[in-house]
């Protein structure tokens, strides 16, 4: 048993661990209040994590499928999407957060199973260095909640070079104005 001075010393660590909680609490709130927590997806110039929630938010949020993947940086199954042989005029955008992130016209065949497109409308991903599973690769998030998308390799066509590859369930399709949706009729 330990004295009655080292328990009083106990509780007033573990007071003092207490109030750190908080007061780390408190100022994450914060942070996220600034962030625009209530405000929700605005078409204005996207910032990185400009829309956040809690994981428990996400969860609610997402499909299992969604979560996994822009949450968890998971990676579906190749040739499991509908959108990697889908080439109908339209965007598509992040199904975290609905920013538009890529242009159907910047979508080709990649022969990988997972949609691919050689580039992103402007300012809409970010780039992070991922050394996962024994690789050098360069990982895609979005630019407005940050979710998981997929990698960029620098084997795609021209112009630019580059294959954006992408996990179809991160992403929801949505047809130009005036265009047919896909299997409709
Ligand atoms: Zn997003």
């Amino acid at each position: 048993m330990p004295s009655s001075r080292t328990r009083r010393q106990l509780l007033q660590t573990a007071a003092i661990i207490g109030f750190g909680v908080v007061t780390l609490k408190l100022a994450g709130f914060s942070a996220l209040a600034g962030a625009g927590l209530d405000g929700g997806p605005t078409d204005g110039p996207a910032g990185p994590g400009q829309v956040r929630h809690t994981d428990a938010e996400w969860r609610r949020m997402l499909s299992p499928a969604q979560y996994d993947v822009l949450r968890q940086e998971g990676t579906e199954a190749p040739f499991s999407s509908p959108l990697d042989h889908l080439y109908a005029s339209g965007t598509y955008d992040c199904a975290g957060c609905a920013k538009p992130l890529y242009a159907s016209d910047t979508k080709f065949d990649s022969s990988t199973g997972w949609p691919s497109f050689y580039r992103p409308l402007p300012s809409a991903v970010t780039r992070h260095g991922d050394g996962s599973l024994g690789m050098e690769r360069t990982e895609i998030r979005c630019a407005r909640c940050d979710g998981h998308l997929g990698h960029v390799f620098d084997d795609g066509p021209r112009p630019t070079g580059l294959r954006y590859c992408m996990n179809g369930v991160a992403l929801n399709f949505h047809p130009a104005a005036g265009v047919q949706p896909p299997h409709g009729a």
